[in-house]
């Protein structure tokens, strides 16, 4: 008896045709094209999932300007870097990936070299000092005039558009994402309002603003046409979604209305924000997945007032307490950071005692980093020494693993409903993910590209299921 049962196949499109190409599939097509067509431009993307879809809608307003994506930057006429400036070394990282990625001026002198998105923004004509060889900067609320402003550069130009418009939500844009085929993304906030006392983002993507409701479902039906199962509502804090008096519960319930989508998630929501109607819709919407990605940042009192998180420990505590007794096994993934302005080793003891009573599934965990423009780089004494940060950090990431391999091995032997990505493939497995968003691994031949099918799981790497 096969332990692999398939639910159903990939639906075919709207039009009863084959399933739309796949991202993998459209960009070999533009390789293949890119011998003969228009400029070509290759993109690279850092940071967050956000990032991931401005770079699909960066990639889109290209491709209508005639410009056809590579993934080799050897053939390219212009290289993006769709940044991040969350972090000071996702920064560097960009200064050393574009160092890197000069030495393709070699085979071509006319290269174009240009950066987006936060660190654009943050860093400004900053950017020019410190890499020359990047003529072109532009900040995420500039992607609607991004193809003339790539044209502008190639003909020599330097140009710079890091202004923030508060309206911008790219109504009517349409992108063209690079990912698994079967699960979209739909932004559906830009920008936000909480300013955190350690975080760029108000300041990179501006104030918060919600997408209208029907740019929100058009996108969602985009998806669903084009053979997507799975829809991943995208916003800083996608919870505090307000579009006059339409909720983020109630434009959840209208995307679960939609035909073709199977599973629903979003990312990442706001601990103060999360309103008991949002719960009980996650509770009665089978279509939602059981995941919730809650930021937590600190467990200390102390440390959660200087960074002005809106929460206390105890009230982020209570709200995981009444997630777990609506949403029956849950999976909670949090973001972690140790060493801010003023933490002391009994803060820290509080910031591991939460994610012992917690037990995260898995954590993201950083150290503090200055952002040199936000309220902690200017009011509060960044005083925690490297090497303490270094080792809090460390002390965090080793309990996370331990709660993570247990969470992974606490599912062998379950039956597991599996959405299998298009593109994802990992030596002679297929992956797929869980609606617990964990990854599944299922031998080639075992399971088709874009099926929901159902498997019992035999291992457990420590981060990935392994399908019987
Ligand atoms: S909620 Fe806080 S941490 Fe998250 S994006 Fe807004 S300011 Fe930054």
């Amino acid at each position: 008896m096969t332990d692999l049962v398939q639910i159903r196949a990939r639906r075919p499109n709207a039009a009863g045709a084959a399933p739309a190409a796949t991202a993998a599939q459209a960009a070999e097509t533009a390789e293949t094209a890119a011998t003969a067509d228009g400029p070509r431009v290759y993109l690279e993307t850092l940071g967050c999932q956000m990032n991931e879809a401005d770079s699909a809608l960066i990639a889109g307003q290209l491709a209508a300007r005639g410009y056809v994506r590579v993934s080799d930057p050897a053939l390219a006429d212009v290289v993006l870097i769709n940044t991040c400036a969350v972090r000071e070394k996702a920064e560097e990282r960009v200064y050393g990936r574009t160092s890197q990625l000069l030495r393709h001026r070699r085979e071509n002198p006319d290269l174009v070299f240009g950066i987006t998105g936060c660190m654009a923004e943050h860093l400004r004509d900053k950017v020019a000092e410190r890499a020359p060889h990047i003529s072109l900067v532009v900040g995420p609320d500039a992607y609607r005039g991004i193809a003339d402003l790539v044209d502008r550069a190639r003909e020599g130009a330097s140009v710079l558009d890091v202004k923030l418009d508060k309206d911008e939500v790219y109504e009517g844009l349409d992108g063209v994402p690079d990912d698994d085929g079967v699960s979209g993304q739909v932004v559906i906030q830009r920008g936000c309002d909480k300013f955190c006392t350690f975080c760029v983002v108000p300041f990179t993507r501006g104030r918060e603003r919600g997408v209208p409701p029907r740019e929100v479902l058009r996108g969602a039906r985009r998806l669903a046409e084009q053979g997507y199962r799975e829809v991943v509502l995208l916003g800083q804090t996608v919870n505090s979604y307000r579009w006059e008096d339409v909720t983020f519960a109630e434009l959840l319930r209208a995307v679960a209305a939609i035909d073709g989508i199977e599973r629903i998630r979003f990312t990442s929501p706001y601990p103060v924000d999360f309103t008991d109607a949002l719960i009980e819709v996650m509770a009665s919407e089978p279509k939602i997945c059981p995941q919730v990605h809650l930021p937590f940042q600190s467990g200390s009192d102390r440390m959660l007032t200087a960074m002005r998180r809106g929460y206390t420990r105890a009230e982020y505590l209570d709200l995981v307490r009444r997630l777990r007794a609506a949403i029956p096994d849950l999976a909670l993934s949090t973001d972690v950071m140790v060493g801010f302005c003023g933490e002391t080793e009994e803060d820290h003891a509080e910031t591991l005692s939460l994610m012992r009573e917690v037990r995260f599934d898995t954590a993201f965990m950083f150290a503090y980093s200055d952002r040199g423009i936000t309220y902690a780089s200017k009011r509060l004494d960044d005083d925690v020494p490297a090497e303490v940060k270094g080792r809090r950090l460390r002390e965090v990431i080793e309990l996370q693993e331990e709660h993570t391999r247990a969470a992974f091995a606490a599912r062998i032997g379950r039956r597991e409903e599996v959405l299998v990505g298009i593109t994802a493939r990992r030596g002679d497995h297929v992956i797929g993910r869980t609606p617990r968003f964990q990854n599944v691994l299922i031998p080639l031949g075992r399971a088709q590209p874009g099926e929901l099918v159902t498997v019992t799981i035999a291992a457990s790497t420590g981060h990935s299921l392994i399908a019987e």
